[in-house]
């Protein structure tokens, strides 16, 4: 799970699948996966950082307005909690899901999709 979220290969473990501060490598440089076969893949890592931005703004508010009730300046409290909350968590929500998307079965080798394999019983002979 720690592997997840600092950026390891979810198929062999080796470090460095990040190659930016948000940017995967296309493809793990010691076994080869393909990190993203489908473009979109990284929509639902986005989800979840926005889900939890929601989360944060709720705790702040939470935390701050039952004392002082709706003060001033909230509004952008709130927005510089969600964008610093997205900012520090999509990374590591991006590695993680990563792991998501392999145990799912779509990061693999080129040649190995294990849907195909199962959709053809047989190999596929005549
Ligand atoms: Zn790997």
């Amino acid at each position: 799970m720690i592997g997840a979220v600092v950026g390891r290969c979810p198929a062999c473990g080796a470090p460095g699948a990040f190659d930016g501060v948000y940017r995967l490598r296309p493809r793990c440089a010691r076994c080869g996966v393909v990190f993203e076969r489908d473009g979109g893949t990284w929509l639902g890592a986005a989800a979840l950082a926005y889900a939890l931005a929601v989360v944060a703004m709720g705790l702040f508010a939470w935390a701050t307005v039952p004392g002082r009730g709706l003060y001033a300046g909230l509004e952008f409290w709130l927005v510089g909690v969600a964008v610093a909350t997205v900012v520090l968590v999509y990374r590591p929500v991006k590695g993680w899901w990563l792991w998501v998307t392999w145990a799912a079965g779509w990061v693999h080798r080129d040649g190995e999709d294990p849907e195909g394999a199962s959709a053809t019983p047989g190999g596929g002979r005549p």
